[in-house]
Formats: structure tokens, sequence, C-alpha cells
């Protein structure tokens, strides 16, 4: 028990002892201005601090005092007000007295980096200055040099109470390193204009010329204070090296801290760096740099490993380490009004897990979520927040962000790179949108400022609403294959999942011969692997292959085959398995047949070949259970032209081919555009009344075949309201490598089985004598897909994203052609239905998108089609 509680003791001591060295590392860059994309000064920084703390941001306005006001400091000190004070934005860590950052309404920035000093013996004045330090340069400085006399002034005048730090002073024109030394002494250099400097948690500024005071500014005593004290002989230490001289050298010699600066000084530099203590205090960038430039360094969390140098020295560190309670970047143009040419992006939390969003000076004030919780909490109101359940709320912005980290780091790093890849496609859409933001702004600007301001505001709000919809989104999306599959699993309870085409190839369907209700191995969809795929109702295809002629004879022979396979399926679902599947004659049934836990089976007849010339046979089928009709097969019919023959016989539609869709129409079954040529289809556009199916076809774009639609076909095909359903036949998703057609051909060659479509020209007497040799062809087939792949779910995907993108999300289904060719790698059967839902999750589809691809779009497409008919 006492080892117990001891070892808990020691833990508690030792988180304790890393967090508060994680509270010293911040990290600060300034960009010069010639070094920069916008042609002017950009500050960005980590604020590195350990819980719990909070981020508030304000927009302090203006203020005007009388003539005996003053300025009260926290340990007593006191000094002159001045007449007015400037605005500025605020970023406060409530009870933090190093922490906050500040952009004042002439672009002059202020932020901190803790470098602690060698002094041991401050001198201070009424008790020195230290928080106020950054609040006064804010309230007072019209530019950056102004900023480092003022604050060299008060350092002088009350001394530094901390332990040292570098402050960065920055405006549109230059930036500073202000270097505070413990006590009234200090140091200051410009960056070069066309470099860029990075400060972290030690003194970078190395020689001085102290005579060149545009670039350099010190208090007067900064050599000869440190000879006195003996840590500076300038005959045995050579020229005054102020980091060498004043840092703390457990700060100077520590690894990350150099180890930091190298690290970001080597992402951008033109020159390589070696890794170690000896570092430039700027260097020239590779290429200029841009506010998102600068997000990723700060987004930076680990060494980059490919580096050899780093590992072998042991140096290169997290920028973004796990201590950053909030980030910004601030871009100082003074091309525009200051209201708008001043831009902060704030990024709450920290940047690996967060997203920067940008809020111009103009704005009147930053949005509610962005200014509560004024309190520093207490470690236990802090972990209870930050562990709570996700929860996008706009009026807590601090808590949400903080509370997102912490879920996404439980979620693991496949997690933490979904979550960049969303903040940085919402920080690409607002730099996008900065400039017509900006020039919207200042045309308002001319004439009413609370307009230009109103504006500012509400597009900094309705992006930060965008990024908690996004975030949200991106917690909602499994990364790791468990999550997947359980999400997916979910997915597939929640929603009524449909294939709109499974063909019955053999009469002998649905008898003890090839019996669905098993696991059959020759049946890619039977009731068993639909129930093990949570595959929830299919369309069995009535197909009637497709005869050379057109007569009474031929005719009379398809409608005996179709009446087989309607026979076959009335088996299925009314002697063989009432218990387990049943017929649904409209959306409706569908639904109470799902929900009532059994499967769904409905019937398309696939090549309107047996209707013949009699347009009451339509009749007579709908009457049977068919909903849907595709117009021909592989063939030219008497309805309308096949995709498969390149020669037209009727271009396109019939005039018979019309009336059959006119009256399907008046019944309400479903035209289904599959096999139907190009020309074809827009003449089924062009006359049906309502919206189409195309109910197991691919997209040309991603594969060119006859049985594919192009891009303009799917546009009409959204114009018109109807579906594809996505087809998982081989052939027509992607091209076959010339290795695997000469393996098929060579089989074909050998077992002398042609091709399907030849072989649809087959007596029934062929056919009887082939089926041992087809099926040992099946057989091989399926083996070559082993030593040459055949299509995957992700190229089945492939078109289901095309068609999102071309058409939309509503116009898209799966039809998969099982038992008719049908049949992929990954989902080669229904039981394998999870896998395509897996694939949709990790490409981000939502499970409302999944439901209407699943499903959904199908069952509106025939609710339509069923309300035009009602219409008539
Ligand atoms: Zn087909």
């Amino acid at each position: 028990m006492i080892d117990h509680c001891k070892r808990r003791v020691l833990l508690a001591a030792l988180i304790l002892a890393l967090s508060a060295m994680a509270c010293e590392a911040c990290f600060s860059i300034v960009v010069g201005k010639d070094a920069s994309t916008d042609g002017c000064v950009l500050v960005a920084h980590n604020e590195d601090d350990y819980p719990p703390q909070v981020v508030n941001h304000h927009k302090v306005p203006r203020h005007a005092y009388g003539p005996e006001e003053k300025v009260v400091l926290r340990n007593g000190g006191m000094l002159e007000q001045v007449e007015q004070t400037w605005a500025y934005v605020w970023a406060e860590m409530p009870g933090m007295l190093f922490s906050d950052s500040c952009v004042n309404e002439w672009g002059v920035t202020v932020t901190s980096d803790n470098c602690p000093s060698r002094e041991d013996r401050p001198d201070l004045t009424d008790g020195g200055i230290g928080w106020m330090l950054r609040r006064l340069i804010a309230q007072r400085a019209c530019t950056a040099r102004e900023g480092v006399l003022l604050a060299g002034r008060l350092v002088e005048h009350f001394g530094y109470i901390a332990p040292g730090r570098t402050y960065i002073i920055a405006d549109p024109n230059e930036g500073w390193l202000f270097c505070v030394v413990q006590g009234k002494h200090w140091l200051a250099r410009r960056v070069p204009d066309d470099q860029v400097a990075m400060v972290a948690n030690t003194y970078t500024i190395r020689q001085v010329d102290l005579s060149d005071r545009a670039n350099y500014l010190a208090s007067e005593d900064i050599v000869t204070y440190a000879t006195e004290r003996g840590w500076y002989d300038p005959q045995k230490n050579g020229p005054f090296d102020f980091a060498a001289v004043y840092a703390h050298p457990d700060s100077a010699s520590h690894p990350d801290n150099a180890g930091r600066q190298w690290s970001g000084l080597k992402y951008i530099t033109r020159q390589p760096i070696e890794p170690g203590f000896d570092l430039p205090f700027s260097v020239v960038p590779r290429h200029k740099l841009s506010v998102t430039d600068l997000m990723e360094i700060l987004r930076h969390d680990e060494t980059d490993e490919s580096d050899s140098s780093a590992s072998a020295s042991g140096f290169g560190c997290a920028l973004c380490s796990g201590a950053t309670q909030t980030s910004f970047v601030t871009q100082l143009r003074n091309d525009l009004p200051p209201d708008i040419g001043i831009v902060y992006w704030a990024c709450l939390g920290e940047p690996r897990t967060s997203v920067y969003l940008p809020f111009h000076f103009g704005i009147s004030d930053f949005p509610a979520g962005f200014r509560t919780d004024t309190e520093r909490p207490t470690a236990e109101v802090f972990n209870r927040r930050v562990a709570a359940p996700f929860e996008g709320t706009p009026g807590k912005a601090f808590w949400v962000f903080a509370n997102f980290r912490d879920k996404a780091d439980r979620q693991g790093s496949p997690f933490v790179a979904a979550i960049q890849a969303e903040a940085r496609r919402i920080e690409h859409s607002a730099i996008a949108m900065q400039k017509p933001l900006e020039e919207a702004a200042r045309s308002l600007y001319a004439n009413d400022r609370v307009a230009a301001s109103k504006l500012l505001a509400n597009y900094s709000r309705g992006l930060y609403l965008w990024a908690l919809e996004g975030m949200e989104r991106a917690l909602m999306q499994p990364t790791d294959e468990e999550q997947i599959t359980a999400r997916a699993q979910a997915i597939h309870e929640a929603v009524v999942t449909l294939d709109s085409h499974v063909d019955i190839a053999e009469e002998r369907y649905a008898t003890a011969a090839l019996d669905p209700g098993v696991d059959h191995p020759n049946l890619r969809c039977d009731l068993v692997k639909m129930a093990r795929g949570g595959l929830d109702g299919v369309f069995l295809a009535v197909y009637v292959r497709q005869a050379p002629e057109l007569n009474a004879r031929t005719y009379a022979d398809a409608r005996r085959i179709a009446d087989s396979k309607f026979e076959a399926i009335e088996r299925l679902t009314q002697s063989m398995y009432p218990d387990r599947c049943a017929l649904a004659l409209c959306p409706d049934d569908v639904e109470r047949i799902v929900a009532a836990g059994r499967k769904a089976i409905m019937i398309g007849i696939e090549n309107g070949f047996p209707i013949g010339e009699d347009l009451d046979r339509l009749n007579r089928y709908y009457d049977r259970g068919a909903r849907y009709i595709t117009l021909c097969h592989s063939a030219h019919n008497q309805i309308c032209d096949s995709s498969s023959q390149p020669a037209p016989l009727h271009n396109g539609l019939s005039a018979f081919g019309r009336r059959v869709v006119a009256r399907m129409n008046e019944l309400g079954m479903m035209c289904d555009a599959s096999h139907i040529s190009e020309k074809s289809f827009y003449d089924l556009l062009a006359v049906t009344q309502a919206p189409i199916l195309v109910s197991h076809s691919g997209c040309s774009a991603v594969h060119a075949h006859d049985r594919n639609l192009t891009d303009d076909q799917l546009l009409a095909l959204r114009d018109n309201g109807g579906v594809i359903q996505i087809v998982a036949l081989d052939g027509y998703l992607r091209a076959e490598t010339p290795e695997r057609q000469e393996a098929v051909r060579r089989l074909r060659e050998e077992l002398g089985v042609p091709s399907f479509a030849e072989r649809q020209n087959w007596s029934d007497e062929q056919r009887e004598a082939m089926r041992p040799r087809v099926r040992e062809f099946y057989r091989r087939y399926e083996q070559i897909a082993e030593t040459f792949p055949i299509a995957s779910v992700s190229d089945y995907v492939d078109h289901i994203d095309h068609t999102v993108r071309v058409a939309g999300i509503d116009h898209v289904g799966v039809g998969t052609d099982f038992d008719g060719g049908g049949g992929i790698a990954g989902f080669g059967n229904h039981a394998e239905s999870l896998n395509v839902t897996k694939e949709l999750l990790r490409r981000g589809y939502t499970e409302e998108e999944i439901r209407k691809i699943w499903g959904g779009n199908l069952l509106r497409v025939w609710r339509r089609v069923e309300a035009a008919a009602r219409k008539r």
C-alpha cells in the first residue's frame, strides 16, 4: 500500500517536473519584410505553458486619460499615463505573467519567449516591471523601434523581475528581438529585412555592433556591466557575444533549445546549417515565406527522420510541443488600412490538432466563444473539461479545441493526420478567400467603417463555425481498422442497403440443386451471404438473352425463359423461404420487410425482349412484381439500340420503344438504361416522365467502356433526378492488364469457352453440353485473379467518387451484377458488402451519404416513379 502511494507521489512529481520544463518551450519566428510573400513583416509564435490554462481574446479600444493619471504596476511602481492609449488585440492567458501577446492598431506586435539570464543580483526599483511591459508597448508604441526604446527605458528604470526573456517587437516594416536580462540590462537586434529569425528559449543575439544604432540598441553599460561582473573579459574572450555572456548556461546548453532553433531554421534556410549550439541569429529563406508556411513550421511536430544529421547528433526537436496552449501568425501589411491590413491568425490549442482562423484588426470584437472563461480554472476543472465528450459549441472556443486535442491524441496518429488535412483545407480556403473579402471590406470601409467591421467579424465567425463542423466530422471518421469495421456494421444496421442488380443465371435457381437459402459455393448472392454482409434487399434479374431475330417465335421463347425466372423467384419467396425473405412491390414494402428482419426481394427484367410487341405484357409483368425493365441487353432489340453493337438499328429508341417507356411511366415501372446505347439513353431521357435507373454500369471517365456512362450522361442523369448503380464487374471498372488478358485468352482457348456475349447465341443443347466446361472455366478464371489481380474495392469506389463529383451524392448507388459476371477482389459476394462501406468511410463519406449510396437514392427514384404514375 505504502509502496503504491509512494510510487504515485513520485509519478506526480515527475509529471510536474516534465510539465514545468514544457512550460518554457515557446517558439517565436520573425520574418523580415523582404523575406515574406506579403512584402511585410510576419510574426509567428507558439505559446507553450503547462495546463491548466485558458486563452481569451479581446479587442481593447483606444482610451483617453486625464493629465494627472498614473499607471500602477503590479508590484507598486508608478509611471505617468499618456493622453491616449492605442487600440490593441490582446491574447490573454488569465493568471499568467509572461504568456500574453498583443497587436496594436499600428501593427506593433509583442510576444515573448522565456530566455533565462545568468543574472543573480538583479537591481529592481519599486518592485520592478514584468507583465506590464508588453501591455505598455501595445498601448504606447507606433513602431517597433519606439516599442524597443520604451521597453528599454522601462527596464532601465524599474528593473525586470523575471530571469530573462526575448520579446519579439515588430511592426509592418521591421522586426526586433529585444533581449531583457533580469534587472536593468537589455540588448535588441533588428532582424535583417531579407531574413528570418527564430527563438527557442535562449538568447540568439551573438556578436553585436553597438555603434550601428539602426540595427542594434542596448542599455549603455551592457558590456561594461558584464566585464565588472566577471562574465566577460575582452582580452581573453574576444569580441563581445551577448548570448554567450548573458544567457543562463543551462538554457544555452540545453539541446532542446538549440535543437528547436536549428529545426526551425533548417526548415526554411537556403544554406545548410550544421546542428549544434553555434547557430545563426537569422537566415535567408529558400523562398519567401507566406502565412501558410509559418503555420506549417509551428505545426511541425517531429523531427525529420530522414535527416541523418539530426538523429546522429541527437538534435532536432518538436516545434509544436504538447504544451502549446495557443499559437498565432500576424500578418502586418501596411498597403491596406490597418483595420484590414493587420490580420491575427489565431489557433487555439496546439496547431498540430487545430486550425488557424483569421481575425482582421477591424473586427469590433472576437466571437463570443473566444472571450469567455476569464477565470483561470483549477486543474480539476481543466481535466474534467478536456476529457469530456467532444461538443462543438461555438460559445466555448478554447474548451472545444482543448477537448478536441485530447480526443485526437487518444485516437492516434492516423487520426491526427486526418485532422491536419481538414485544418489545412479550412486554412487554404481562408487564404483563397482573403483577397476578395478584403476588397469588399475595403470598398465598404471608405463610407461605412461599421459595416466593414461587421463584414470582417461575420466572416471570421463563419469560418469558426465551419471549422467546428469540420472537426466534428473529422472526429466521426474512424481511422483504425477495428473502428472502421464497427462503424460500417453500425451503418449497415441503421440504413436500408440494396443491390439493384443480381442475376439468377440458371433455371435451377431456388431448387434443391441451387439453393439460395444456404451459403452456396456457386452463388455470390444468397440469403446467408446477404445476412453476413448486412445487405437488406436485392433486385433479382429476370434476364432473357437476346435472340438474333425479332419474330413471334423468338418472342415466345423469351417469354418462356422470363416465366421460368419469375417462377424461380416465386419459389424463393413463397415456398422455400417466406420466413426469411419476401417480395417487395414498392419502397414501403422494402422498409416494412427489412424492419421485420427479412430480406427484401425485388424483380427487375433485364432485357425488354420478352415483351414482344405487346404493351399489355408490361401490365402482366408489372402484376407479377417486376418494377424495372432494362430496355435491352447486349444486342439491339425491338425497343432500342444496345451499347454493345456499334452499328445502330433504330438510331436510339424505336417508335415502339417510346410507347414502352410511356406505358412503364404509366404503370410506375422504372426504365433501366444499363446496356442501352448512348443515343437510346438520351432518347429515353427526352421521353420519360419520371427519373430513370441505370441499374448496373460504371463511369467512362474512370474506365472507358461502352457499358459505362460519360460525364455528360451523368449530368443528364442528375438533371433527370435518376440514379446510376455502380456495377462490380472487373471489365467495366478498370483496364485489364495485357498479362491478364493473355491468361484469360489462353484459358478460353484451352477449354473452348467463348466470351459471355458469344455464349448468348448458344442453343439450349449446346448450353447443357458445355455446362461442366463453363463451370471449370469460371473456377480457373478466379484462380487467374490470384496471379493477375482483378479490380478492387478501391477501383469500385473510384467510380462512386467520380459520380459524386460529377452528378452529386444523390445520384449514385450499388448494382453488383453478382451471378451475372460481377464480383471483384474484396467485393466478390454479398458477404463482403461491408468492405465497400469501409472504403467509403475511409474516404470521408458520412453515414447520411452512405445511406444514400446503399439504397436511399434508389428508393427515392422508385418513389418518384410511383408518384409520377399516380399523377396521370
Ligand atoms: Zn447486365
